[in-house]
């Protein structure tokens, strides 16, 4: 029988889950972490090692090679395989998985490089291939998406009747005292945020230029900040997932020096993802932006301040209108002195472990390929009070 975790991917997330695993070593009973470049896993280990006392194994892999996963993954025999890699990897890692019959999870949707679009068609096809394997895709177990999904079940199963109207709201209130920087990886953050607006209403999508609504709303706990509509890959699972739904958009805060920044960057085409000609070399400008700006593991110690994500519901309950806002905080230094790293990653990573452990233990146990909020939220939310990320609802 298989043992074990493997994660794949060594940036800031995985550096969480890393650690997270390591700390539930009585469920996971051995952690191992592969990436493209082992020397980052081997630091990740170390700090293990120093922090907890605890040893992980590390590994190189290419996780664009479907051949080299099946190589790792018949030398490993883990029981579930966390990737928090890149989304480019997500089908490649996905068919190794079913190859080798192991249970598969994730924190971002499919992406192709070449393209900035991003939906979950292609991994939804895959699901016939899990179900036949005997196995669970787990799609999405980040903060949003992952959190928010398992926010917006839990309501459906526990406090509405009907959920008509779903705002999910995402601030990051922290500073790293930079005049631009990306909390996760500048490529995936950039591509999103540049990208045109999208949400749902009464089964159309209704598409807006690039921030083109913005609504000042005010978080508990972090007061009003100016927060922009994006299209965000959860809308996609929710829209089809939450019954009697009638509107679902995506909030995100960006502040001004980020939209400066970010418009001069577009305007001169360094946020281009086509290769282009520069001295006889070709050079993808996003990506060379990327090697110029800070690494977002480096954000780590100089963020302070909080995160406030969560979902405003608004539907009915017993015949009555209810709206509520379901959230959590936290707060970059104190994530940074448990597990090296500030929210961004922390939010995403603790998610991508207790969605591993409930398919590990078997809490979640279907075959095939699933979204976050079709299983049962229950389990999920009282992981998230013990295992660093606590939630409030509040009535609005
Ligand atoms: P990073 O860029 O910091 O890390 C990505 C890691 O993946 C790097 O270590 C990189 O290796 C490795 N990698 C890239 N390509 C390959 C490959 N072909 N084979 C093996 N390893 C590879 O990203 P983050 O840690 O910030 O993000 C990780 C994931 O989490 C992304 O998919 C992101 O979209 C997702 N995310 C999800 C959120 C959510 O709430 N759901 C929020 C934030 C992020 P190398 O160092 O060698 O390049």
């Amino acid at each position: 029988m298989n043992k074990g975790v493997l994660i794949i991917g060594a940036g800031g997330v995985g550096r969480v889950v890393a650690h997270k695993c390591a700390k539930n070593l009585d469920t996971f009973e051995h952690v191992s972490l592969a990436s493209r470049t082992k020397s980052k896993c081997d630091m990740i280990a170390k700090e293990i090692l120093d922090m907890q006392g605890i040893t992980i194994d590390t590994y190189s892999v290419d996780a664009d090679s479907v051949e080299e996963l099946i190589k790792l993954l018949e030398t490993i025999k883990p029981r579930v395989v966390i990737n928090v890699a890149l989304p480019y990897q997500d089908l490649t890692i996905m068919d190794a998985c079913v190859a080798c019959k192991i249970d598969y999870l994730d924190t971002a949707n499919y992406e192709h490089p070449d393209e900035a679009k991003f939906e979950y068609k292609l991994q939804w096809e895959r699901d016939g291939k899990f179900k036949d394997a005997g196995i669970t895709a787990l799609l999405g177990s980040g903060f949003d998406p992952g959190v928010t999904g398992v926010f917006c079940a839990y309501a459906q199963q526990n406090l509405f009747d009907e959920i008509h109207y779903i705002d999910i709201m995402d601030c990051n209130a922290g500073d790293h005292g930079y005049a631009f920087a990306t909390n996760f990886n500048p490529e995936i953050n950039l591509r999103e945020v540049s990208a045109n607006g999208r949400y749902w209403e009464n089964g159309q999508w209704i598409e807006t230029k690039p921030l083109e609504i913005r609504v000042d709303w005010e978080y508990p706990e972090v007061g009003v900040k100016p927060s922009y509509l994006l299209y965000h890959e959860e809308l996609e699972s929710l829209s089809k997932n939450i019954k009697g739904l009638k509107r679902i958009r995506f909030f995100m805060t960006f502040g001004d020096s980020y939209i400066q920044h970010m418009n001069c960057l577009q305007n001169v085409g360094m946020l281009g993802i086509k290769p282009v000609m520069h001295n006889g070399v070709e050079i993808v400008p996003i990506e060379f932006l990327k090697t110029l700006l800070p690494d977002p593991a480096s954000l780590g110690p100089r963020t302070k301040g909080v995160t406030n994500i969560g979902c405003v519901m608004e539907g009915i309950k017993d015949g009555k209108k209810k709206t509520i806002y379901i959230y959590n905080i936290c707060d970059h230094q104190e994530a940074f002195k448990e597990v090296c790293a500030q929210c961004v990653s922390y939010t995403t990573g603790v998610p991508a472990v207790i969605g591993a452990k409930l398919l590990y233990n078997k809490t979640w146990d279907r075959d095939g390929v699933y979204n976050i909020e079709e299983f049962e939220a229950k389990p999920f939310m009282d992981e998230l009070m013990t295992q660093g990320l606590p939630w409030k609802i509040i009535e609005l």
